[in-house]
């Protein structure tokens, strides 16, 4: 089972760059041990809310200051991404974190689009992340703005991130007004931290997407509604474990989103979590009886919900629905 799920073609629309940058790769750049490196990057048992998840996040954020340092991590990364067969991402930072050592968000952006137009045999796409703890907000408004001088050029939409327990989502109403006045898509990160509330705050302000919104499930009504609607939920389900949002994996809700909600798997953070999206289907597979085609759902679904063109969306598509079909009756 283990080579069919790791041959199988992949889709991944929530993937952090900070969360999955190699601890190799930070050890030697910071000059410490890979264990010392390794212990401050990856959650451990004294992880317990998404606000000890986010400090795991300072080493590889330090390192990525440097135009040259930023195409190694994305290169290694989208590597690592096709030793797994995924063959679309949508891959995610905050371009603002990125600017200690004199880059321009602009610059940090740039650097990443040069970087993921050479790689071959993947198709990727940056989301812009704004952060929830800019509450002067002007460093989430010029990330507006840089979204949309690279719209359609490497960045296809922008994202609201960070601690939503400590800055509920209805403090950036005027972030998004300035995205939707200027044509750029975004998803938001709602209902991981926070209940359903926050969910119904990010759909207010026209996100098509949400990131986890697990709190989805605390309200029938809200269920109908995305699925109506067709709002995509990125599941991202060892994420929510590590965050103590559930205790253990086998309680998450996942199966019960999944027959209610269109919704897609993903890693969140590959580094910090610890895990590879082979490991994430595997896990639904044993814990939760997931068949091979209700991956190929998820993937689908993701296919559906991404910010591709409808002919590249296509083609995606034609490519799933073939290697499905080979793994399940040809091997
Ligand atoms: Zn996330």
């Amino acid at each position: 089972m283990k080579t069919i799920v790791k041959r199988l073609p992949k889709v991944e629309l929530h993937l952090h760059l900070d969360g999955s940058v190699r601890i190799s790769t930070v050890a030697e750049l910071l000059n410490i041990s890979y264990e010392e490196a390794y212990l401050q990057m990856v959650c451990d048992k004294n992880t317990h809310s998404l606000t000890d998840y986010l400090m795991k996040f300072d080493l590889p954020i330090k390192v990525m200051q440097t135009k040259e340092n930023l195409k190694r991590v994305t290169k290694e990364l989208l590597e690592d991404l096709k030793k797994e067969h995924v063959i679309y991402v949508e891959l995610r930072f905050a371009p603002s974190l990125h600017t200690k050592e004199g880059l321009s968000q602009k610059q940090v952006v740039e650097a990443i689009v040069e970087e993921i137009r050479e790689e071959e045999g993947i198709t990727c796409n940056l989301i812009l992340c704004c952060l929830r703890n800019h509450l002067e907000n002007e460093k989430n408004f010029e990330t507006v703005e840089v979204a949309k001088s690279f719209l359609n050029h490497g960045v296809v939409a922008l994202d609201l991130a960070g601690d939503e327990s400590k800055y509920p989502t209805q403090l950036f109403q005027k972030l998004f007004e300035k995205a939707r006045e200027l044509g750029v898509p975004y998803t938001i990160h709602a209902g991981e931290a926070s209940s359903y509330h926050s969910i119904l705050e990010a759909l207010r302000f026209g996100a098509v997407r949400i990131g986890h919104g697990i709190a989805t499930i605390e309200n029938q009504g809200l269920m109908n509604t995305l699925k109506e609607d067709k709002i995509l939920l990125e599941v991202c389900p060892q994420s929510n474990v590590d965050t103590d949002i559930v205790t253990e994996k086998k309680k998450h809700p996942i199966k019960q989103l999944f027959s209610n909600v269109p919704i897609s798997i993903n890693t969140d953070n590959r580094t910090v979590s610890n895990i590879t999206l082979t490991e994430e289907y595997e896990d639904l597979m044993k814990l939760f009886d997931f068949t091979i085609d209700d991956i190929k759902t998820c993937n689908l679904n993701a296919i559906k919900s991404s910010f591709l063109n409808e002919q590249e969306k296509e083609k995606l598509k034609k490519q799933i629905e073939e290697e499905y079909y080979d793994a399940t009756y040809r091997s």
